[in-house]
């Protein structure tokens, strides 16, 4: 641990004196990273589930943390600074907690919820499975869904915020303790099970409310005079109902509220006219948070009325983002918001938490110096908060402001983030389609007389098992301890060995399991121009899990074929048809921090277009099926639905640039579509990671792939029903068969039974027989059996046909 994380008596003297001696700025922090600036946490939360630690220990290693962003952000003299943003797992969860909403399976029977239960709700235990885990917003956080219904009886169970305010405190910080807000933590919920239909989760607002005024009372009674109340539901399309809970809930709190500053802070989007118009008419509040980095519109909302006599907590840091602020920008914009709401009455803040931001670029040696001078993590945006608020009240940081002008303007004219030919070719692109020249049920009759595959294929998602001794290979090769030679000795033994299962298990269309691979993104970004990696650019994703998104910091380019050297000998070992596996661009982009000076799609019409140039190459190497994984392409859609179309049409456009090469596009040149039978039969794949994807199903449609598999195993219902309702689906369809996120074998009949249900309602030519994901995470003793019993399922019901 870095020293400063090691000394829990951080509230000695001198930091009291640095803490005391800073003046009171308008400055503000929505929230702080957890994990730590090595993922100190996420160590010693795996440390403690598995039995080598005690809690106290677990305990211990929070508290250190706690202790040192308190004092750092004091250290950076930021005013208003957070306390229970902190958290062991998450903070919809805490909130849970607090209201002493357990679900009646994981055996609460009162009292302070301790770990045991929390982490029970948090993770299951071995007889009951875990709460349902859904992402935050549009961010790749996942928070645990609260499940609802009328019999909870709520009751004040976890103290955490108060003890955690008293716990600054006592290192001399006072801080602003953070709620979810009753009513967006209510929107965030689900109802319990057996109520589904017929409850509204809003309807327990009366009955939480109570809880929150404990909480208030205690907060104020321990010295608190300002309380943060999260309400980012408020950024969603909320219809007159939602609104009017809000204006319930918070007169329903003013009289526990009076004496105190309140806070209520909105996020990852500019808040509705309508939300807005409910928000700033809120009695009991003094501050309004918003989001000035995503929120394009919220500018306007403010200078079109804002209460006089309220303070604007001013989101201009980008706390989704890498990028150092353009502080000279933000300025402007602080500037012209003082004119509207007055001088003493403006707070500098970060768009929303740090916590969807890296943590500390201190940790980022061999970060190249130039890109490095372009970026802030959230130890760096603390500072630049503090930098702005100072510059406001007169005490303009000059050489920092000029520092920082200096790497805005490297970055802006920096030859390696500008690549003429790339920029020209994505310009070209304006107002262009693509679309393939023959409709799909042409090319599957050309496809099907090549490829020969039996009525309901069985395949897989792309990678098998990542042994340990594979990881250490690959970990070797990149630290250059292993030489090239025997590199690809082992990484060819291993395709090798998947090929050789998959011919034994009789799969029809194989992969050849990914094993060069460290992670679908990763492996792409690396080889490709405009992508930067950190060593510790960590961001939560939930519980301890984390993610390292590459940064792409210029314009995309493919200086080589990245995947034809391993597609290529992997179809040599086999001569059923090998899958070609690829990243799609819209995942690259959604899984990566994106270069805020030019439009996303921008970024990612780039990376289609090197994309397309692999697809073919590696049909200039005859592989014929190609598989283009767009895990990731729900995940972007925006939060509001007015969004939903642009995103929608520019990222299914990204897709199809990538498959319109020369012979999947249908450009046969001098062959007429049936020599195309005997030339080639170019098939093109796509995977999605979710199963949740009726309301997009047109798009999916358009997307115009031969075959998509997708997540199914936890909702065939769902996904089925889209097809039941008579939307047409003419291309080749993959619901997983089983989950893979669980190490559960499941038998013939079950997934004979389930395939069999997908036949009720799709054409038995277009059926696929698949897992629902990659297999990478589980273990061969559990891959082989399944698979075998996967194909076992198929070739029963083909004897039905
Ligand atoms: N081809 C990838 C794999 O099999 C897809 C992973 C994913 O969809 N997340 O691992
Ligand atoms: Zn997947």
């Amino acid at each position: 641990f870095p020293s400063s994380l090691t000394t829990t008596n951080s509230n000695s003297p001198p930091f009291l004196l640095r803490y005391f001696s800073v003046r009171a700025m308008a400055s503000h922090v929505v929230g702080y990273p957890r994990m730590g600036p090595k993922r100190e946490l996420k160590f010693a939360l795996e440390s403690f589930w598995d039995g080598k630690s005690s809690a106290e220990d677990l305990q211990n290693v929070a508290a250190d943390l706690r202790s040192s962003i308190w004092k750092q952000m004091s250290d950076a003299g930021i005013k208003f600074i957070p306390s229970n943003t902190f958290s062991c797992y998450d903070q919809v969860l805490d909130t849970t907690a607090m209201l002493g909403a357990v679900p009646p399976r994981y055996g609460w029977n009162g009292g302070e919820i301790g770990f045991d239960v929390y982490f029970s709700m948090a993770r299951g235990n071995a007889s009951v499975p875990a709460m349902e885990m859904t992402k935050w917003f549009d961010t790749n956080y996942h928070y645990i869904v609260p499940e609802l219904g009328p019999e909870v009886n709520f009751s004040y169970a976890s103290h955490k915020a108060v003890i955690e305010y008293k716990e600054a405190k006592a290192l001399g910080v006072d801080t602003v303790p953070v709620l979810v807000g009753p009513v967006s933590y209510l929107l965030l919920s689900k109802p319990a099970k057996g109520v589904e239909k017929s409850f509204s989760v809003l309807s327990l607002i009366d009955k939480i409310l109570p809880v929150y005024q404990e909480v208030v009372a205690e907060l104020k009674a321990a010295g608190a005079t300002w309380i943060q109340f999260d309400e980012p539901k408020l950024v969603m399309d909320l219809g007159a109902h939602e609104l009017q809970a809000f204006t319930h809930a918070y007169s329903a709190l003013e009289a526990s509220l009076s004496g105190l500053n309140v806070l209520i802070e909105t996020y990852f989007a500019d808040v509705p006219v309508e939300a807005y118009k409910t928000l700033i008419s809120l009695k009991s509040v003094t501050g309004f948070g918003f989001d000035l980095v995503r929120g394009t519109k919220t500018l306007d909302l403010i200078k079109g009325g804002f209460p006089s006599g309220k303070y604007l907590f001013a989101g201009v840091v980008d706390g989704r983002n890498i990028w150092a602020n353009d502080l000279a920008s933000s300025l402007g914009v602080l500037h012209a918001l003082e004119g509207i709401v007055g001088k003493d009455k403006l707070v500098v803040s970060t768009s929303c938490s740090l916590l969807h931001t890296a943590v500390d670029l201190v940790n980022e040696p061999k970060l190249d110096k130039e890109i490095k001078s372009w970026l802030a993590f959230a130890a760096q945006k603390v500072v630049e908060v503090n930098a702005l608020a100072k510059a406001l009240s007169g005490q303009k940081d000059e050489a920092f402001f000029s520092a920082n002008a200096a790497a805005q303007a490297s970055r802006k004219s920096s030859p390696r983030v500008t690549n003429e030919a790339v920029q020209q070719a994505a310009a070209a692109l304006k107002g262009s389609d693509h679309r393939r020249a023959t409709n799909v049920s042409d090319r599957l009759d050309a496809q099907q007389k090549k490829l020969n595959l039996p009525i309901l294929p069985t395949t897989t998602i792309g990678s098998f098992p990542q042994t340990l001794e594979l990881r250490r290979v690959r970990r070797e090769y990149k630290a250059k301890k292993v030489s090239e030679e025997d590199y690809v000795e082992a990484i060819k033994k291993e395709i090798n060995k998947v090929v050789k299962l998959q011919e034994e298990l009789d799969i029809d269309v194989l992969v050849h399991g990914e094993p060069e691979r460290n992670d679908m993104v990763e492996y792409f970004g690396e080889q490709l121009s405009g992508f930067a990696f950190t060593a510790n650019g960590w961001v939560q994703s939930y519980g301890s899990r984390c993610v390292k998104p590459p940064i792409i910091y210029g314009d995309v380019s493919r200086p080589k074929a990245m995947t034809v050297f391993w597609s290529s000998l992997a179809q040599s070992m086999s001569k059923r048809p090998m899958k070609g596996m690829l990243t799609g661009p819209v995942t690259i982009l959604n899984w990566s921090f994106v270069r805020n000076d030019q439009p996303r799609f921008e970024t990612c019409y780039q990376i289609a277009l090197a994309i397309k140039d692999e697809v073919e190459d590696l049909e200039k190497a005859g592989i014929t099926v190609i598989q283009i994984d767009e895990a990731a392409l729900r995940e972007g859609l925006p939060l509001r639905k007015s969004e939903h179309a642009f995103y929608l049409n520019w990222a299914v456009h990204s897709f199809r640039i990538t498959n319109c090469g020369k012979f999947s596009c249908g450009d046969f040149g001098a062959y007429s579509i049936l020599d195309f039978g005997e030339r080639g039969g170019w098939k093109i794949h796509t995977h999605m990671c979710y199963s949740n994807f009726n309301d997009i199903i047109h798009s999916i449609i358009d997307m115009d792939a031969d075959v998509i598999t997708i997540e199914n195993s936890r909702s065939d219902e769902k996904l089925l029903s889209v097809f039941r309702e008579g939307v047409k689906y003419g291309a080749g369809i993959g619901p997983g068969v089983y989950d893979i996120h669980s190490p559960r074998i499941p038998s013939e009949e079950e997934i004979a039974d389930r395939v069999e249900k997908m036949l009720a309602v799709l054409e038995s030519n277009i059926l696929w027989v698949n897992p629902d994901c990659g297999l990478k995470t589980r273990k061969y003793a559990e891959v082989k059996p399944a698979l075998s019993n996967m194909v076992a399922a198929a070739k029963r019901l083909r004897t039905k046909f």
